[in-house]
């Protein structure tokens, strides 16, 4: 198969989640092999202590499709991310959870939409998380659009479906993994937002806590918000010449 022609890729960001790895990847398998897409999978091991690594080395053994980008030391899920992107070469992106909250069977809904749409980005309409996260993440959420100015219903949610070339002109943060349907739709790109089904999380603890999440993501909220206000907005409307003098 030639890289030209890979039609998604899904970027995984893994931060110690070796009791879900080995769950996670055949359910990938069984929900992607029967569509005919050729894919691959990025996972990308964010300086795990655990055995995330080895795990995901083993799954390189038995299918080529596994690739393993692995961070020299925990940097962060938008890092993480980031690495993913770069070195994805599907035409369509996909990124998601490692921790079994997020459903693979919801993968051909988010790319149903991709021929329309630039990107999509879920909302877990019913979220399976303690009612103090959900709490704290409608609060989150209603700030969110006023001070950005935009309307997203789950930022917080990271199972998204993105054309590749969409990805290429983002210059990403630390936290901005939270924004992105934001920045994206500064960009000019049309972003829908889809319901997709949400999961307990089983193993493994999340990594944010309410304090620590609410503090940074405030403070990169006004980050956002300045870029929507400063950013450049002007129309060429004439362009003569264009450097080539006629002879
Ligand atoms: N993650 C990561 N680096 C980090 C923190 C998280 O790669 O520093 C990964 C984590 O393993 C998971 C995803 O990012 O696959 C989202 O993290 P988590 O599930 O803890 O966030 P939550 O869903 O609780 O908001
Ligand atoms: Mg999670």
């Amino acid at each position: 198969m030639s890289l030209a022609e890979l039609d998604l890729s899904l970027v995984i960001p893994v931060y110690n989640e070796e009791e879900n790895l080995s769950l996670l990847w055949p359910e990938i398998r069984e929900v992607l092999d029967p569509t005919g897409l050729r894919y691959e999978i990025v996972f990308v091991d964010d300086g795990s202590r655990d055995r995330s690594p080895e795990l995901i080395r083993g799954f390189r053994e038995q299918d080529v499709r596994v690739r393993l980008v692995r961070l020299k030391s925990n940097s962060g899920e938008t890092a993480a991310t980031d690495a993913g992107f770069k070195g994805a070469r599907g035409r369509w992106v996909v990124t998601m959870d490692a921790d079994l909250q997020n459903d693979p069977h919801d993968i051909p809904l988010l790319l149903s939409h991709l021929e329309r749409w630039d990107a999509v980005t879920g909302w877990r309409t019913r979220r399976e998380d303690p009612w103090i996260r959900r709490i704290s993440s409608r609060i989150a959420n209603a700030v969110r659009n006023v001070i950005s100015g935009d309307s997203v219903q789950d930022s917080g949610c990271t199972f998204r479906a993105f054309r590749r070339q969409c990805l290429s002109g983002l210059t990403l943060y630390r936290g901005f993994h939270r924004f992105l349907p934001t920045l994206l739709r500064m960009q000019g790109y049309r972003v829908l937002e889809v319901p997709v089904s949400h999961r307990p999380r089983r193993f493994g603890q999340s990594k944010y806590g309410i304090a620590n999440r609410a503090f940074s993501a405030f403070r990169d909220l006004l980050v956002v918000r300045w870029m929507a206000d400063r950013q450049l907005r002007y129309q060429v409307v004439e362009d003569l010449g264009g450097g080539f003098r006629e002879e």
